[in-house]
C-alpha cells in the first residue's frame, strides 16, 4: 500500500477550510484530520492551500477530428498545468459522438493519451431514438448535448456551425420537438441533458456581416438565449428532465432561466471565466482571441452574471475550452473561428474572482463539487473527503501567475485570457494520488457517473 501524508495545509473541505492533514492511500483520501502523523511519503504543504482537483465539464478536445487544434495529450496536459483533473469533452468531435459505438472509439482513443481523468459527452441530433440514449449512457456518456442552432452532416458525421440549409446531406439542427421527444427517455437514465442555447430563429432574424464587435454582439443577440432557455424549460417540465444551460452568457439567460426555476424545471447553470472576467470593452485590447459563440457581452450581463454566481442560482463554472490554431485565430473578427483555450486558466481564474468578491472559498465550489454533482461525480470527485480520489491541488495565495502564451499547453497559445495577473500559483497538482510532472506520461482514466442506469 502506497502513503502519503499532505501536512499543514489550509484545506478546502465541505464545512470550510480547516489547517489539517490528509492522508492518501492507493490514491484514495482516506482521512482528513488534525496531527496525522507521519506515515510513509510526507509533503509538507504549510501556507498553501490544499485544494481538489477542479472538474471541468465543458471542453472541447478536437479529438478525434482536428488534430492541428489540439488533442487529448495537449488538452489534458493543459489541464494538468492547471489543476483540472477531470475534463468533460463535448461530444461533437469528427466523428461526432452520436451513439455508443463512436463513443467507446473515442474513450479508447482518450485512455491511450489523457494526462487527467476524463468523461464523455453523447450528442443529441433531431435523428437521434432513445435506445441510442440508453446504449451511450450503458458506454458511460455522463449526460447529453444537444445543438439547437447548428446542423449535421450526415456524410461528414460533423455538427456545422450552420443553421441549416436545402442540402439534403445536412440534417437540421436538434430543435424543442427533439428536446420534448427525448427528454422522458433522458428523465429515465438519469442524466443531464445540456444545450447549446441560441434559438435559430432569432439568429436568423439578426443574421448580419461580422466586421465589428458590435456586429457580432448584434448577430448573436441576448434574446437568442433567453427564448432557448424558455423554450427547452417548456418542454422539458413535464418529463422531470435535468436540464443543464451550457455558457451562460447574459442577464436575459439568466433571468429566463430563473424563472423556469421558480416554475419548477429541474434546470442547473453554467457559465464561464471568460463571461465573469472580460466585457465587450475588452475587444480593443484582446481582439479575435474573444471572439466565442454566444459572444462575451456588455458589462450589464457580466455584472448579472456575477450576481448569480453569488446568489448561488448558476452553480457551475467551467470553460467551452475551445482552441483552434493561432494561425486561425489572428484573423479578421468576421473570418476568425469562434472559441479559446480556458482549461489551463480555470481555477486561477476563479480563485481571482472570488477572493475580489470577498470570499476565496467560493471557487472550489465553482469549479468542483457543483460540476462533479452535475456529471454523476460527487461520490468520488470535486470534494477533499475520505472515500474520494485524491486530485489534489497545491496552491500558493501568495504567489502571482500571469496568463502569457509562452506558458499555454495547448495548441492554440494565445487565449482570450492573455495578460491576465491572478494573485495565486499553482505549486503542484496530484492525480489519485501521484504528482503530475510534465514528463509523466498519460494515465488518465475514463469517469462514469456514478448514478446512470440506476
Ligand atoms: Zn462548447
Amino acid at each position: 500500500m502506497t502513503e502519503l501524508l499532505f501536512q499543514n495545509g489550509i484545506v478546502y473541505t465541505l464545512e470550510g477550510p480547516r489547517q489539517v492533514d490528509v492522508l492518501v492511500s492507493d490514491g484514495v483520501i482516506t482521512r482528513v484530520g488534525p496531527g496525522l502523523g507521519r506515515s510513509g511519503q510526507t509533503i509538507d504543504c504549510s501556507g498553501l492551500y490544499l485544494l481538489p482537483g477542479a472538474v471541468d465539464v465543458h471542453v472541447h478536445s478536437r479529438d478525434p477530428g482536428f488534430p492541428e487544434k489540439e488533442d487529448f495529450a495537449s488538452l489534458t496536459q493543459a489541464a494538468a498545468a492547471g489543476g483540472v483533473t477531470v475534463v468533460v469533452d463535448m461530444p461533437n468531435t469528427v466523428p461526432a459522438v452520436d451513439g455508443a459505438g463512436v463513443l467507446e472509439a473515442k474513450a479508447a482513443l482518450a485512455r491511450s493519451k489523457a494526462h487527467v481523468d476524463f468523461g464523455l459527452w453523447g450528442l443529441i441530433r433531431s435523428s437521434t431514438q432513445p435506445d441510442e440514449l440508453d446504449e451511450m449512457a450503458a458506454a458511460g456518456a455522463v449526460g447529453f448535448k444537444a445543438y439547437l442552432a447548428y446542423s449535421f452532416s450526415i456524410s461528414r458525421k460533423q455538427v456545422l456551425y450552420s443553421p441549416g440549409s436545402d442540402d439534403p446531406d445536412l440534417e437540421p439542427p436538434a430543435d424543442y420537438g427533439t428536446l420534448a421527444r427525448l427528454a422522458p427517455a433522458v428523465a429515465r437514465l438519469g442524466l443531464p441533458l445540456a444545450i447549446h442555447a441560441e434559438d435559430p430563429t432569432v439568429l436568423a432574424a439578426f443574421r448580419r456581416p461580422v466586421l465589428t464587435y458590435d456586429d457580432l454582439l448584434a448577430s448573436r443577440p441576448p434574446e437568442a438565449e433567453a427564448v432557448a432557455v424558455s423554450a427547452a424549460a417548456a418542454v422539458a417540465k413535464q418529463s422531470g428532465a435535468h436540464l443543464h444551460i451550457a455558457h451562460l452568457s447574459s442577464a436575459r439567460g439568466l433571468q429566463a432561466a430563473e424563472d423556469a426555476i421558480r416554475g419548477g424545471v429541474a434546470l442547473t447553470l453554467e457559465t464561464c471565466p471568460q463571461f465573469l472576467l472580460l466585457t465587450a470593452q475588452d475587444f480593443g485590447r484582446v481582439g479575435s482571441a474573444m471572439k466565442m459563440l454566444p459572444p462575451i457581452r456588455t458589462v450589464a450581463d457580466r455584472d448579472a452574471l456575477v450576481d448569480g454566481l453569488l446568489r448561488g442560482v448558476i452553480g457551475v463554472v467551467s470553460t467551452d475550452h475551445a482552441p483552434h490554431t493561432d494561425a486561425e485565430k489572428s484573423q479578421q473578427l468576421e473570418h476568425a473561428p469562434a472559441g479559446s483555450p480556458g482549461v489551463q486558466t480555470l481555477y486561477l481564474s476563479c480563485l481571482q474572482l472570488a477572493k475580489d468578491l470577498g470570499d476565496v472559498w467560493l471557487a472550489p465550489r465553482w469549479v468542483c463539487s457543483a460540476p462533479a454533482a452535475l456529471v454523476g461525480l460527487e461520490e468520488s470527485k470535486g470534494a477533499i473527503e475520505p472515500g474520494f480520489d485524491a486530485d489534489i491541488v497545491l496552491i500558493d495565495p501568495k504567489g502571482k501567475t500571469q496568463v502569457r502564451a509562452e506558458h499555454m499547453r495547448s495548441r492554440q497559445r494565445h487565449a482570450a485570457l492573455e495578460g491576465k495577473e491572478f494573485d495565486f500559483a499553482i505549486k503542484a497538482v496530484y492525480l489519485r494520488g501521484e504528482a503530475l510532472t510534465a514528463a509523466a506520461g498519460p494515465r488518465g482514466r475514463m469517469v462514469r457517473p456514478a448514478m446512470a442506469l440506476r
